[in-house]
């Protein structure tokens, strides 16, 4: 199992086996970063990573996680964002047993 140096901010520099470290990578902008428990102070250390040194420390064996951002972020939006009045609006809707269920039924049919 190969050693990996890395630096914790409290402690400086640790080393650390393959098990110990884990690179995440998110597929939708290809952003990476590696992270691991400190041996010293258990504090959990995220770092940034450049591709390269996610190639050199999948190289090593690292487990290697990926995730997406949310669908949400890529939806299109137009008009303007809910407001604090649009909310108690909302609200007010919501309190209103006979408009509620006269919306609702115009839905449903
Ligand atoms: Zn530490």
């Amino acid at each position: 199992m190969a050693t990996i140096r890395a630096s914790c901010e409290k402690c400086g520099d640790v080393q650390l086996t393959t098990a110990d470290v884990t690179v995440r990578m998110c597929v939708s902008n290809d952003e990476g970063e590696y992270r691991f428990e400190c041996p010293d102070c258990a504090d959990l250390v995220v770092r940034q990573a450049e591709q390269r040194t996610i190639d050199l420390l999948l190289a090593a064996g690292v487990e290697f996680i990926t995730w997406a951002l949310p669908a949400e972020l890529f939806e299109s939006h137009s008009g303007d964002p809910i407001s604090h009045d649009d909310l108690i609006d909302f609200h007010s809707f919501l309190a209103n047993d006979e408009a509620l269920a006269t919306q609702l039924q115009a839905l449903g049919s």
